[in-house]
Protein backbone atom coordinates (compact mmCIF):
# COMPACT_ATOMS: atom_id res chain seq x y z
CA UNK A 1 0.00 0.00 0.00
CA UNK A 2 1.57 3.31 -1.01
CA UNK A 3 1.43 6.13 1.78
CA UNK A 4 0.39 9.89 0.93
CA UNK A 5 4.10 10.63 0.15
CA UNK A 6 4.28 8.00 -2.19
CA UNK A 7 0.96 9.77 -4.16
CA UNK A 8 2.67 12.89 -3.68
CA UNK A 9 6.26 12.02 -5.67
CA UNK A 10 4.00 9.59 -8.42
CA UNK A 11 2.22 13.47 -8.71
CA UNK A 12 5.20 15.68 -9.29
CA UNK A 13 6.71 13.03 -11.55
CA UNK A 14 3.52 13.48 -13.34
CA UNK A 15 3.08 16.73 -13.50
CA UNK A 16 7.33 17.12 -14.57
CA UNK A 17 6.95 14.39 -16.99
CA UNK A 18 3.28 14.18 -18.96
CA UNK A 19 2.25 18.00 -18.72
CA UNK A 20 5.05 20.67 -17.85
CA UNK A 21 7.65 18.79 -20.31
CA UNK A 22 4.94 18.49 -23.19
CA UNK A 23 4.42 22.08 -23.39
CA UNK A 24 1.95 22.89 -20.71
CA UNK A 25 3.54 26.20 -18.78
CA UNK A 26 1.02 28.24 -17.32
CA UNK A 27 2.14 28.07 -13.44
CA UNK A 28 -1.27 28.37 -11.78
CA UNK A 29 -1.95 25.47 -13.86
CA UNK A 30 0.86 23.30 -12.89
CA UNK A 31 0.36 24.48 -9.22
CA UNK A 32 -3.30 23.09 -9.94
CA UNK A 33 -2.32 19.86 -11.00
CA UNK A 34 0.28 19.47 -8.26
CA UNK A 35 -2.10 20.30 -5.94
CA UNK A 36 -5.26 17.82 -6.57
CA UNK A 37 -4.97 14.38 -5.38
CA UNK A 38 -5.92 12.43 -8.73
CA UNK A 39 -5.39 9.00 -6.95
CA UNK A 40 -8.34 9.98 -4.68
CA UNK A 41 -10.60 9.69 -7.97
CA UNK A 42 -10.54 6.56 -9.24
CA UNK A 43 -11.43 3.44 -8.26
CA UNK A 44 -9.56 2.37 -5.41
CA UNK A 45 -8.15 -1.18 -6.89
CA UNK A 46 -6.86 1.42 -9.77
CA UNK A 47 -5.22 3.42 -7.06
CA UNK A 48 -1.89 2.62 -8.12
CA UNK A 49 -2.30 3.97 -12.14
CA UNK A 50 -3.69 7.00 -10.96
CA UNK A 51 -0.09 8.76 -12.10
CA UNK A 52 0.35 7.18 -15.16
CA UNK A 53 0.15 8.53 -18.65
CA UNK A 54 -3.65 8.03 -19.95
CA UNK A 55 -7.25 7.23 -19.03
CA UNK A 56 -8.52 5.03 -16.38
CA UNK A 57 -12.21 3.34 -16.44
CA UNK A 58 -14.12 4.47 -13.62
CA UNK A 59 -17.61 2.55 -14.03
CA UNK A 60 -20.65 2.99 -16.02
CA UNK A 61 -18.20 2.85 -18.90
CA UNK A 62 -17.12 5.92 -18.38
CA UNK A 63 -13.03 6.99 -18.38
CA UNK A 64 -11.48 9.79 -16.20
CA UNK A 65 -9.18 10.91 -18.89
CA UNK A 66 -5.61 11.49 -19.62
CA UNK A 67 -3.63 13.89 -17.31
CA UNK A 68 -1.92 15.74 -19.73
CA UNK A 69 -5.63 16.22 -22.20
CA UNK A 70 -6.96 17.52 -18.55
CA UNK A 71 -3.98 19.91 -18.70
CA UNK A 72 -4.33 20.76 -22.19
CA UNK A 73 -8.24 21.95 -22.59
CA UNK A 74 -7.43 23.20 -18.79
CA UNK A 75 -4.87 25.72 -20.09
CA UNK A 76 -6.72 26.96 -23.52
CA UNK A 77 -9.18 28.26 -21.06
CA UNK A 78 -7.19 30.74 -20.04
CA UNK A 79 -8.45 31.27 -16.28
CA UNK A 80 -7.55 34.16 -14.35
CA UNK A 81 -9.71 33.29 -11.46
CA UNK A 82 -12.43 35.21 -11.10
CA UNK A 83 -14.64 33.27 -13.72
CA UNK A 84 -17.63 31.47 -13.33
CA UNK A 85 -17.31 27.58 -15.29
CA UNK A 86 -19.76 25.39 -16.80
CA UNK A 87 -18.39 21.45 -17.08
CA UNK A 88 -20.48 19.11 -19.02
CA UNK A 89 -19.28 15.70 -17.69
CA UNK A 90 -18.66 15.40 -14.59
CA UNK A 91 -17.40 11.75 -14.34
CA UNK A 92 -14.54 11.62 -11.54
CA UNK A 93 -14.93 14.99 -10.83
CA UNK A 94 -11.07 15.22 -11.32
CA UNK A 95 -11.28 18.11 -14.01
CA UNK A 96 -14.09 19.67 -11.90
CA UNK A 97 -11.35 20.10 -9.07
CA UNK A 98 -9.10 21.10 -11.11
CA UNK A 99 -10.90 23.77 -12.12
CA UNK A 100 -11.93 24.40 -8.73
CA UNK A 101 -8.33 25.39 -8.03
CA UNK A 102 -8.39 27.64 -11.13
CA UNK A 103 -11.86 29.42 -10.94
CA UNK A 104 -14.52 31.63 -8.96
CA UNK A 105 -17.59 28.99 -9.34
CA UNK A 106 -18.19 25.55 -11.25
CA UNK A 107 -21.06 23.95 -12.34
CA UNK A 108 -20.83 20.59 -13.47
CA UNK A 109 -23.13 18.44 -15.04
CA UNK A 110 -23.28 14.46 -15.20
CA UNK A 111 -26.10 12.67 -16.58
CA UNK A 112 -25.67 9.10 -15.12
CA UNK A 113 -27.21 9.99 -11.26
CA UNK A 114 -24.44 7.01 -9.33
CA UNK A 115 -21.26 9.44 -11.05
CA UNK A 116 -22.97 12.62 -10.27
CA UNK A 117 -23.45 11.64 -6.52
CA UNK A 118 -19.90 9.76 -5.75
CA UNK A 119 -18.43 12.88 -7.41
CA UNK A 120 -20.24 15.28 -5.52
CA UNK A 121 -19.50 13.54 -2.46
CA UNK A 122 -15.89 13.08 -3.33
CA UNK A 123 -15.97 17.01 -4.03
CA UNK A 124 -17.65 17.85 -0.76
CA UNK A 125 -14.94 15.45 1.14
CA UNK A 126 -12.30 17.41 0.50
CA UNK A 127 -13.68 20.74 0.68
CA UNK A 128 -14.44 22.21 -2.55
CA UNK A 129 -17.24 25.06 -1.62
CA UNK A 130 -17.01 26.85 -5.12
CA UNK A 131 -17.84 23.40 -7.27
CA UNK A 132 -21.49 22.41 -7.94
CA UNK A 133 -22.63 18.85 -9.12
CA UNK A 134 -25.46 18.80 -10.91
CA UNK A 135 -27.43 15.50 -12.21
CA UNK A 136 -29.26 15.75 -16.14
CA UNK A 137 -28.35 16.33 -19.63
CA UNK A 138 -25.29 19.05 -20.00
CA UNK A 139 -26.07 19.93 -23.77
CA UNK A 140 -28.93 21.96 -22.39
CA UNK A 141 -26.39 23.95 -20.63
CA UNK A 142 -27.57 25.56 -17.11
CA UNK A 143 -29.60 28.84 -18.15
CA UNK A 144 -29.98 29.96 -14.33
CA UNK A 145 -26.25 30.30 -14.26
CA UNK A 146 -25.31 31.57 -17.14
CA UNK A 147 -23.30 33.38 -19.00
CA UNK A 148 -20.36 31.24 -18.47
CA UNK A 149 -16.71 32.76 -18.55
CA UNK A 150 -15.32 29.45 -19.82
CA UNK A 151 -17.23 26.25 -20.82
CA UNK A 152 -15.40 22.74 -20.98
CA UNK A 153 -17.02 19.54 -22.56
CA UNK A 154 -15.71 16.57 -21.51
CA UNK A 155 -17.31 14.18 -23.98
CA UNK A 156 -17.65 13.93 -27.97
CA UNK A 157 -20.67 14.97 -30.38
CA UNK A 158 -20.62 15.91 -34.14
CA UNK A 159 -21.30 19.59 -33.10
CA UNK A 160 -21.30 21.77 -30.32
CA UNK A 161 -24.35 22.16 -28.54
CA UNK A 162 -25.98 25.36 -29.59
CA UNK A 163 -26.96 26.50 -26.03
CA UNK A 164 -23.71 25.85 -24.53
CA UNK A 165 -22.71 28.47 -27.77
CA UNK A 166 -25.78 30.74 -26.04
CA UNK A 167 -24.56 30.30 -22.61
CA UNK A 168 -21.10 31.83 -22.61
CA UNK A 169 -20.14 35.06 -21.81
CA UNK A 170 -18.69 37.79 -24.31
CA UNK A 171 -14.83 37.11 -24.35
CA UNK A 172 -15.42 33.52 -22.95
CA UNK A 173 -14.32 30.32 -24.20
CA UNK A 174 -15.47 26.98 -24.96
CA UNK A 175 -13.09 23.94 -25.36
CA UNK A 176 -14.81 20.80 -26.75
CA UNK A 177 -13.86 17.47 -28.62
CA UNK A 178 -16.04 17.84 -31.98
CA UNK A 179 -16.60 15.10 -34.43
CA UNK A 180 -17.74 11.07 -34.52
CA UNK A 181 -17.77 8.33 -32.30
CA UNK A 182 -14.74 7.13 -33.49
CA UNK A 183 -12.56 10.16 -33.13
CA UNK A 184 -12.58 13.86 -32.75
CA UNK A 185 -10.67 17.19 -33.13
CA UNK A 186 -10.51 19.70 -29.83
CA UNK A 187 -11.71 23.18 -30.75
CA UNK A 188 -11.87 26.10 -29.10
CA UNK A 189 -14.21 28.78 -29.27
CA UNK A 190 -14.28 32.43 -28.27
CA UNK A 191 -17.53 34.82 -28.09
CA UNK A 192 -16.41 38.25 -29.59
CA UNK A 193 -19.07 40.47 -30.38
CA UNK A 194 -21.63 38.07 -30.51
CA UNK A 195 -20.22 36.51 -33.16
CA UNK A 196 -17.31 32.83 -32.38
CA UNK A 197 -14.03 32.87 -33.13
CA UNK A 198 -13.15 28.97 -33.73
CA UNK A 199 -9.62 27.16 -33.75
CA UNK A 200 -8.88 23.18 -34.10
CA UNK A 201 -6.60 22.35 -31.93
CA UNK A 202 -5.35 17.92 -31.21
CA UNK A 203 -6.46 15.03 -32.80
CA UNK A 204 -8.86 13.26 -29.56
CA UNK A 205 -10.85 10.14 -28.54
CA UNK A 206 -13.58 11.13 -25.95
CA UNK A 207 -16.54 9.22 -24.67
CA UNK A 208 -19.73 10.65 -26.47
CA UNK A 209 -22.06 13.23 -25.27
CA UNK A 210 -25.51 11.85 -25.02
CA UNK A 211 -28.47 14.21 -24.27
CA UNK A 212 -30.81 16.55 -26.32
CA UNK A 213 -27.85 18.27 -28.56
CA UNK A 214 -26.07 15.44 -28.59
CA UNK A 215 -25.33 11.97 -29.68
CA UNK A 216 -28.73 9.88 -29.34
CA UNK A 217 -28.25 6.91 -28.08
CA UNK A 218 -25.52 5.21 -25.65
N1 LIG B 1 -14.36 15.01 -16.85
C1 LIG B 1 -14.41 13.64 -16.32
C2 LIG B 1 -14.34 12.58 -17.38
C3 LIG B 1 -15.52 12.63 -18.25
S1 LIG B 1 -15.99 11.15 -19.13
C4 LIG B 1 -13.37 13.42 -15.26
O1 LIG B 1 -12.57 14.33 -14.98
O2 LIG B 1 -13.36 12.33 -14.68
C5 LIG B 1 -17.44 11.86 -19.85
C6 LIG B 1 -18.62 11.95 -18.94
O3 LIG B 1 -19.65 12.63 -19.64
C7 LIG B 1 -19.20 10.61 -18.54
O4 LIG B 1 -19.24 10.49 -17.16
C8 LIG B 1 -20.60 10.63 -19.16
O5 LIG B 1 -21.56 9.93 -18.38
C9 LIG B 1 -20.88 12.11 -19.22
N2 LIG B 1 -21.92 12.54 -20.16
C10 LIG B 1 -22.18 12.08 -21.40
N3 LIG B 1 -23.21 12.76 -21.94
C11 LIG B 1 -23.61 13.70 -21.02
C12 LIG B 1 -24.62 14.71 -20.99
N4 LIG B 1 -25.46 14.93 -22.01
N5 LIG B 1 -24.71 15.47 -19.88
C13 LIG B 1 -23.89 15.27 -18.82
N6 LIG B 1 -22.93 14.33 -18.80
C14 LIG B 1 -22.78 13.55 -19.89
Amino acid sequence: MKDDMDYQKARERMVERQIARRGIDSPRVLEAFRSVPRHLFVPQHKREFAYSDGPLPIGRGQTISQPYIVAYMTEALELQGEERVLEIGTGSGYQAAILGELAAEVYTVERHQDLAKTASQRLQDMDYENIHVIQGDGTEGLPEHAPFQGVIVTAAAPEVPRPLLDQLDEGGRLIMPVGSRGGQVLKLYQRREGDFSVKALSPVAFVPLIGEHGHSAP
